[in-house]
């Protein structure tokens, strides 16, 4: 290789040819923009890539793959860049960004949509809901449809409709071996299989295509906050109410602080059914205690879409710790309103969800998403500002978790899990496991998509 030899082993002339014919954007360390387009959401992930190539599209994927390749490079993909554990970057990697390839095509006869890789939750919501259509996404509308979907996706149309890779239809994949493959139920069904649940193991979606179902556009949600000492009681509240509530009501339950700092509990809730019939689906959630306030009221679908974005801003700095429950039994729920109580930040929360329904009636081998059963899913997350308080928070977490682990079923959901579990991965893919890692030796039998829960090195 000639010329001067940036630090990661690529030329100078290399990435110049490679600039030339990339129809996207490039950004190396010499770059001014460099610092821009590394930032992820998780402030405390601080990679250092050896290329940035932003793709245009699946030409700007394949030639990037090749680059990595032919470099001997690792290579991280990026989506929307929300993984709380920022494997969509690494130090050193040639990275294939997708963030610009943003098309979205709603097909309302056949209540389709296919949208390029780079899509943000809002911006699909905000089409397919143009036709009053939406399929399950996440519930911060600046999440990436891609990383969310390959890794299950759950949200308030879950009980309903089920994940949003249940909802798949199909995806264009870009395999390690540099060949695009569509694939279905019909087509490449393996393949099909492992990208609904697997993350990023097999290959590099460019697209994917979802069946859309009648949401809204009016929807009844919003919140309802109780005094922190009211939590065991909400908890047992929830525990009790949501399995036996109506499939489209998706209700969390977290323990949180209001926007002054007072420590306070939540239940927060999206009931997409028919208009006429929510009071009385949620009387017994409206009813329930003295609340501080209920915010629940007729909103669009896209407006309750981005009702928790403010709570999650891009930057702060982040430590999650997460796992399905065994179950919420009343030890589990002291257990938790202990840890909450002990929080070292306001904009930390310990947060309960629930997904009995649809997801359920889908066989755990039928996708690479393995967590049939419905349980409470539980997430410790801290968030903050300070770089200098980051030992403060993440002791906490460490803490809590040490308390709350226990109560786990061992089952985590693999689009949560964050830096430090990659021993996690046996229980982020279940009974799955070996057959994903069967795929991984077929479709990436060099591990070269390794910056995801990685079926190839997990012990
Ligand atoms: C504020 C917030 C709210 C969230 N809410 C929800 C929620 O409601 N429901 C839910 O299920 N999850 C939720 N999540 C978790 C979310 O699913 C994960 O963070 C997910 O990884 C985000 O996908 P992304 O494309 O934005 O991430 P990225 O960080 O870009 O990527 C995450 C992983 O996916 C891989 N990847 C991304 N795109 C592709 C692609 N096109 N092909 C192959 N691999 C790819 C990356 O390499 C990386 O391994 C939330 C996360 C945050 C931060």
């Amino acid at each position: 290789m000639t010329g001067s030899m940036l630090a990661s082993g690529l030329s100078g002339e290399l990435i110049e040819a490679f600039r030339a014919e990339h129809r996207g954007d490039c950004f190396t360390p010499s770059d001014d923009a460099y610092d821009a387009r590394r930032a992820l959401w998780n402030g405390m992930v601080d990679k250092r890539p050896a290329l940035i190539a932003r793709c245009a599209g699946v030409a700007d994927v394949l030639r990037t793959l090749t680059l990595a390749r032919d470099a001997g490079l690792p290579l991280a993909v990026r989506g929307g860049g929300h993984n709380v554990a920022g494997l969509a970057l690494c130090d050193g990697a040639v990275v294939a960004d997708l963030s610009a390839m943003r098309s979205v095509r709603v097909d309302p006869k056949n209540r389709k949509v296919r949208a390029e890789a780079g899509v943000l939750w809002g911006e699909l919501d905000r089409e397919t809901q143009a036709f009053g259509l939406a399929t399950t996404g996440g519930i911060v509308s600046t999440t990436g449809i891609a990383g969310l979907t390959l890794g299950g996706g759950v949200g308030w149309l879950a009980r309903k409709y089920g994940h949003s890779c249940d909802n798949l239809v199909s995806v264009d994949v870009v395999t390690p071996d540099g060949v695009l493959r569509t694939a279905s139920a019909e087509d490449h069904a393996d393949l099909f299989w492992g990208m609904r649940g697997g993350g990023g193991n097999l290959g590099i979606a460019t697209s994917l295509e979802y069946r859309l179902h009648p949401v809204g556009p009016t929807v009844v949600g919003g919140m309802i906050l109780h005094p922190a000492d009211r939590a065991a009681d909400v908890l047992r509240f929830y525990r009790e109410f949501i399995p036996a509530a109506p499939e489209e009501l998706g209700l969390y339950c977290g323990l949180l602080s209001a926007p002054d700092g007072t420590p306070v509990v939540a239940l927060i809730g999206c009931y997409h059914g028919p208009l006429d019939d929510a009071e009385a689906v949620l009387a017994p959630v409206r009813s329930f205690g003295t609340p501080i306030v209920d915010m629940f009221q007729q909103r669009p679908y896209v407006e309750m879409q981005s009702l928790l974005d403010a709570a999650f801003p891009a930057g702060a700095r982040y430590r999650w710790r997460s796992s399905f429950l065994r179950d919420l039994a009343d030890g589990a729920v002291d257990a938790i309103v202990e840890a909450a109580a002990s929080r070292t930040s306001p904009f930390s929360a310990i947060v309960l969800e629930w997904y009995g329904g649809a997801p359920n009636r889908v066989s755990e081998d039928a996708t690479a998403f393995p967590h049939r059963e419905p349980q409470f899913d539980l997430i410790v997350s801290a968030m903050w500002m300070d770089p200098g308080e980051d030992d403060l928070h993440t002791d906490w977490v460490r803490r809590v978790w040490g308390d709350l682990a226990p109560y786990g079923s061992g089952r985590v959901y693999s689009n949560v899990v964050d830096r430090g579990e990659e021993g996690r991965v046996r229980e982020a893919y279940g009974a799955g496991f070996s057959r994903l890692r069967e795929l991984k030796e077929r479709y990436d039998p060099d591990n070269m998509l390794r910056y995801n829960h990685n079926v190839a090195t997990a012990g």
